[in-house]
């Protein structure tokens, strides 16, 4: 048997293994497995890592952007090539399944599509002549050093909404994977190794907490991206703030789903249990309470109790698998209490997905699709968020109340609407208070050309991650303004 990898940083173009003195196990979910050991990289780290990035800056942003993206078409090509192998790794450490990780990848690589542009996105703006004879010109520069702070739940995706568009734009970065998935970002760092990237324009630096509070303070690091729960949202933003960092911290979220009567039932049901129940419903996109207006409290319930039974759940690599394990142990017994929680606030469990059996797998972390029915709307179980597969469903008697309800939230990730009055859809368009509105759509996820952000306590920063928002997130403007007066011309 091979012994269990531990896993090394990549800083100034060299695999490095750490100085760590506590390492974690990555464990597959679905199996229990250990995959390998995570360093928990002290300061000294992330110290190297600003440092190499700090030094590599200075010739990266006076390479020219076509140069720069070169780099970028080789990656593509790349993540094109070990495509499958990159969809793999995710399945192994984080669950969900093959489809799942494949359609997170071809994310992945859209961002770095979108990035190839730079060229373009990148390009300021001129007037000529303000004043007589005065031109005035806004033109944009890199920042320095940028870092991203990533979570569990997309391993490959999520650090592309900011990586390509930061080193497009001439800025040099490290990215601190979550500890709990690290094997996908190292797979694709091997791949920017073959992309002959210069040294220390891209850094890989594993570790928790003591990793990311060196980056917060690091006097190199002009700019951090973070993606992950609401606490340390608030956290990282306060603190990187607190030191003069351009900040963009993208949070928690509870994603309300409202199924008016005249709402096409068969498609709806279908949505909505993929929008639940996707990825083990541990999308910061995951629709987790489904509201029914009027008529539609019966049909809707009676769908979607249906579907969610029948929902095939198993290891993600696993062919004909619909739903994978959750993170850990720890996070199902989390998952699990809340939903007991749900029952003792007043819920019914329609549909009980606990402890269930999963042939060849029993010490996998599986929790089947549930539903708590007749949840209390302003209960905890509808407030706070489940990051499992658990869809609660509130009766209401009009669109009212349920537009209500949606803005009443702490979070404004996303809310969808299934109907087929346009009126309706228009009303809910313009009224409900979330970054993202899906209209018949169950994950309105934003494609890489769009930016992509939440509201509320789901975001912390201005600009948003993705697109011409990551262009302006990781440049700042500069204000040339000239005279030449033509009486300096000379005579040639
Ligand atoms: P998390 O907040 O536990 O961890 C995210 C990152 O922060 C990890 O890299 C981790 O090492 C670091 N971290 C954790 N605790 C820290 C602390 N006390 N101090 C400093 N750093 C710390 O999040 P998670 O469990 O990995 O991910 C799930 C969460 O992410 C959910 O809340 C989900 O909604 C959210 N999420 C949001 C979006 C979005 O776009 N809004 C996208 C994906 C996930």
């Amino acid at each position: 048997m091979n012994p269990t990898p531990t896993l090394p940083n990549y800083i100034n173009g060299q695999w490095c293994a750490s100085s760590a003195t506590e390492y974690l196990e990555v464990i597959n979910p679905a199996t229990t497995e250990v995959l390998a050991r995570v360093p928990l990289s002290p300061a000294t780290e992330v110290n190297q890592a600003a440092q190499a990035a700090a030094e590599a800056f200075v010739s990266w942003r006076r390479t020219p952007p076509t140069e720069r993206v070169q780099y970028l078409f080789k990656l593509k090509n790349l993540l094109e090539e070990h495509f499958e192998d990159l969809a793999r790794t995710i399945t192994l450490e984080c669950g969900k399944t093959l489809a799942e990780s494949k359609g997170e990848m071809r994310r992945a690589v859209e961002n770095v599509e979108v990035a190839c542009g730079i060229p373009m996105m990148m390009q300021g703006t001129n007037l000529e002549d303000i004043a007589k004879g005065i031109d005035e010109m806004m033109i944009r520069q890199p920042l320095g050093v940028a870092a991203v702070i990533a979570p569990f739940n997309f391993p490959g995706m999520i650090p592309f909404w900011f990586l390509p568009y930061a080193i497009a734009c001439g800025n040099t970065y490290i990215v601190k994977p979550s500890e709990k998935v690290p094997l996908t970002m190292q797979k694709i760092f091997q791949l920017f190794e073959k992309t002959g990237l210069p040294k220390g324009v891209v850094n890989l630096v594993n570790g928790a907490k003591e990793a990311v509070d060196a980056i917060l303070d690091h006097p190199n690091i002009r700019a951090i991206s973070f993606v992950g729960s609401t606490p340390v949202a608030r956290y990282i933003y306060s603190r990187a703030a607190a030191n003069g960092k351009r900040v963009q911290c993208q949070g928690g979220a509870k994603n309300p789903l409202i199924v008016l009567p005249d709402a096409n039932l068969e498609m709806t049901t279908r949505i909505a249990a993929d929008s639940a129940f996707g990825c083990a419903g541990q999308r910061c996109l995951a629709a987790s309470v489904a509201l029914t207006v009027g008529e539609a409290r019966h049909s809707f319930t009676e769908a979607i109790a249906q579907t969610a039974s029948k929902r095939v759940v198993g290891n993600g690599l696993d062919q004909n698998v619909e739903m994978g394990p959750v993170i850990s142990t720890q996070s199902k017994a989390r998952i699990e209490d809340l939903i007991q929680k749900g029952a003792d606030e007043g819920a019914t469990v329609l549909v009980d997905g606990r402890n269930p059996k999963i042939s060849g797998y029993e010490r996998g972390s599986f929790i089947r699709p549930t539903i708590l029915q007749n949840v209390n709307p302003s209960g905890e179980i509808a407030r706070t968020e489940i990051f499992g597969p658990v869809l609660s469903l509130i009766h209401l008697d009009t669109i009212e109340q349920a537009i209500a309800l949606v803005n009443s939230g702490q979070y404004g990730n996303m809310a969808c609407l299934f109907t087929s009055s346009g009126a309706a859809a228009r009303k809910f368009r313009y009224e409900a208070e979330a970054g993202n509105i899906g209209i018949n759509i169950g994950v309105a996820a934003p494609m890489a050309f769009f930016p992509f952000s939440g509201w509320k306590e789901s975001f912390f920063g201005d600009l948003h991650g993705q697109s011409n928002h990551a262009v302006e997130f990781f440049t700042q403007t500069k204000v040339v303004v000239e005279r030449w007066p033509s009486e300096w011309t000379r005579q040639f």
